[in-house]
């Protein structure tokens, strides 16, 4: 089914960076399961996210950590030239170590402890509202830093052209319409000098409009309340939501396009109005790592009842999105990517949750005990989105060096980790070592 002229009517082959022979060497040091990302498609991306935005003097990529919080990835995407978009205490501490600081940090959170605003605030980060009622709340806590950032929900449906892309009036997330302008001259009497707009109205989006579309928007909205308020507006976040093409015969989103697209709305609404010196912000995590991760997991069981199954040494566990969204991942039986895939199966891992599979009546080729999967498109909101039920421990995350080296990034979490939190006890104490 996969020969050459297949391969070549695919929107987007799926080819993993790793051979059969490179990982059966790589699984001697390291076991099964664990991700593995790609240093250098990592890096070409970056400098191609760059390009795309570089009619833009001040344009910066906010990784968002949530995405895969991992120091290494960071420091590597840091060397591109991108900031970090935090969440959380973690990910502001995760940051820092990484040396990341002031305009370097965008703070994006929601339903915000006031201990997390703290260390935004001290390390100078860019703080995003997520609501009108945190003005006092952030006021009370740090006092409002000179440059403060709305998030805006449009609310309704946000659509291109027809189709519906998703319903901002269900997402719990941002100002209205109407707080954004009294936001903005209360945060003026309060002594902001400087603003931010941020929006994320998508989720996911598999068109090369959904940022063209949102930023016309927020511009038109920049302009507006540039107008009404004479709000100095320093930047725009277009924040995150531009996807990935998990299946093959989808087509991937075109980030010079995109970039393009973005140009020509700027141009049209920002520059007649004054306002072309706004720098443009992004926070992507999928479009920057998903493609560049790999999870590596190997057949253990093969069952034969009403179905076929194909049970493998990775779970969901470390990788939800199959099991709670029913997200398509494309995968590779290494070493046997030039066969036909005749073989119809579920992939699943070994929770005790029928939900756990990577894979339903996927077409693979004839699958043996012992071979090894590629999972791909696991570099996003994959290890981080992992957990612990069932007992089972977090994977590895190893590099893949441009120099073909492999380096571990995280080692594998063990039963002491595990039990880790019953230190102050000692039921677990011959387990803690
Ligand atoms: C999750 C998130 C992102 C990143 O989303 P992707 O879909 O990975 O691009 C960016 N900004 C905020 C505020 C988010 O919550």
């Amino acid at each position: 089914m996969m020969n050459e002229k297949d391969l070549k009517n695919q929107k987007n082959p799926k080819i993993p960076f790793l051979t059969k022979e490179k990982t059966e060497e790589i699984c001697k040091e390291y076991p099964t399961p664990f991700h593995i990302y790609d240093e250098k498609g990592i890096r070409e991306n970056a400098r191609l996210v760059q390009k795309a935005f570089s009619w833009n003097k001040n344009f910066k990529e906010y990784f968002a950590v949530k995405a895969t919080p991992n120091p290494f990835l960071l420091k590597i995407l840091q060397e591109e030239g991108c900031g970090v978009d935090c969440s959380s205490y973690t990910e502001l501490q995760m940051s820092e170590a990484c040396g990341f600081s002031g305009s370097d940090i965008m703070f994006s959170s929601n339903v915000t402890p006031a201990q997390d605003y703290e260390l935004a605030y001290k390390l100078g980060a860019y703080i995003n509202l997520d609501d009108i009622t945190h003005i006092e709340y952030l006021e009370n806590l740090t006092g409002i830093p000179e440059t403060i950032c709305c998030r805006f929900n449009a609310g309704g449906k946000f659509t291109i052209s027809t189709e519906i892309m998703d319903s901002p009036e269900d997402a719990k997330y941002g100002f209205t319409r109407e707080q954004m302008f009294e936001g903005f001259r209360k945060l003026q009497e309060k002594g902001a000098k400087h603003f931010g707009i941020h929006a994320f109205l998508a989720s996911s989006t598999m068109t090369n409009e959904y940022y063209p579309t949102l930023a016309k928007q927020l511009f038109q909205l920049a302009v507006d309340l540039h107008q009404e308020t004479g709000a100095d507006i320093q930047f725009i976040n277009l924040s995150g939501g531009v996807g990935v093409a998990y299946h093959p015969e989808q087509t991937p989103n075109d980030i010079l396009k995109i970039g393009e697209g973005v140009h020509k709305v700027f141009d049209e609404i920002l520059i007649p109005a004054g306002l072309g010196d706004v720098a443009i912000f992004t926070e992507m995590g999928r479009f920057m790592l998903a493609p560049y991760g790999h999870l590596v997991t190997r057949v253990l069981h093969k069952k034969h009842i009403y179905k076929e199954y194909v049970g493998v040494d990775a779970c969901a566990a470390n990788l939800m999105r199959p099991a709670i969204y029913g997200a398509y991942h494309h995968i590779t039986v290494l070493g046997k990517e030039d066969q036909d895939c005749t073989y119809k199966c579920d992939v699943t891992g070994g929770l005790c949750e029928n939900n756990d599979k990577f894979a339903i009546d996927r077409m693979l080729p004839p699958v043996e005990i012992g071979d090894l999967l590629v999972i791909h498109d696991a570099g996003a909101h994959g290890f981080s989105m992992g957990y612990n039920y069932n007992g089972k421990l977090r994977s590895a995350e190893l590099l893949l060096c441009e120099d073909g080296s492999v380096k571990m990034i995280r080692r594998a979490e063990t039963p002491a980790d595990y039990f880790a939190t019953f230190d102050f006890c000692d039921i677990m104490k011959d387990y803690l070592k």
